[in-house]
């Protein structure tokens, strides 16, 4: 029988995770986007954004909307719907590979944007490349170019959150200098997590518990949190490409109302474990 939580907590739930688009010009091996699949115009995005902002106004609260993906910044609907969300009162955070981060980017949602995550997996451009963190070309971003998004960043008073996937070829490289650099405000380390028929052919990049420590260890200065597998399932809440409210319930992840058409309500997230889920947010 399927384990239901009680949200009867003293805070909210007040983040959403909007994977409004499953585009990208990357080709992470780790990556668990299905980019097949189909998207609703940006009319239908609008309306998912007005349900969830409705469920924040019962809260009583200020939540946040993180616009994800895919590639979010790439997508023609990311700068309607990051000033729909604004207008509407909301914060509204992104994740990012950081390909789309030029200064006219700043320019034009420096001032609307409250938190950016950064993906960066290494500041090798060849590691990059195996990965798959490059573009069709094999273009990857380069250390200069991550400063000068840093500096964007931080002059727009945005909170910067970088993002490490860890696995086997990454997890010997040293973020020191670059980190002292770039001063993120969170530093988080996701261990590479395999999915059966998804990402399996990398199962061998896993990283040992030794490595993942030793890992932490090098870079204790900047306070990493570490995500393992699991720590997702039961904490995140998230709204797919489709306008589906999704939740991992114990690693199968479930759809569980249309928010094109309808309000999300308390009683939507009854599968969200409140104490993962603030333990995960207080740390990241
Ligand atoms: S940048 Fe993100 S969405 Fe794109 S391929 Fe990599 S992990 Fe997937």
């Amino acid at each position: 029988m399927k384990k239901e939580f009680s949200n009867k907590t003293a805070l909210p739930i007040a983040k959403v995770n909007y994977h409004f688009t499953n585009r990208c010009n990357y080709f992470c091996q780790h990556c668990f986007v299905d980019k097949t699949k189909p998207e609703i115009p940006l009319s239908q995005k609008f309306l998912v954004i007005d349900h969830i902002k409705e469920y924040f106004e019962e809260l009583h609260c200020k939540g946040t909307i993180n616009l994800v993906g895919g590639e979010p910044t790439l997508s023609p609907d990311f700068g309607p719907l990051l000033s729909h969300a604004t207008k509407q009162g909301l914060n509204v955070g992104t994740v990012t590979n950081g390909s789309a981060l030029t200064p006219e980017f700043f320019a034009r949602y420096g001032s609307l944007l409250s938190e950016i995550g950064l993906s960066i997996d290494s500041l090798n451009p060849a590691l990059n490349r195996l990965f798959g963190r490059c573009d069709i070309q094999g273009k990857v971003n380069t250390r200069e170019h991550w400063y000068r998004v840093a500096e964007q960043i931080h002059l727009h008073g945005i909170r910067l959150k970088i993002n490490i996937c860890l696995a086997q070829m990454n997890c010997n490289d040293d973020f020191t200098n670059f980190l002292e650099k770039v001063k993120p405000d969170r530093l988080k380390v996701m261990v590479l997590s395999i999915v059966a028929g998804v990402n399996d052919k990398l199962a061998d990049q896993k990283p040992t518990q030794e490595q993942v420590e030793a890992f932490v260890a090098r870079h204790k200065a900047f306070n990493p949190v570490v995500e393992n597998d699991g720590e997702m399932q039961n904490a995140y809440v998230m709204v797919n490409s489709r306008g589906m409210l999704c939740i991992n319930d114990q690693g199968i992840e479930k759809e569980l109302k249309n928010l094109v058409e309808n309000r999300l309500v308390s009683e939507d997230l009854s599968l969200i474990d409140p104490h993962k889920y603030f333990k995960r947010y207080n740390k990241t």
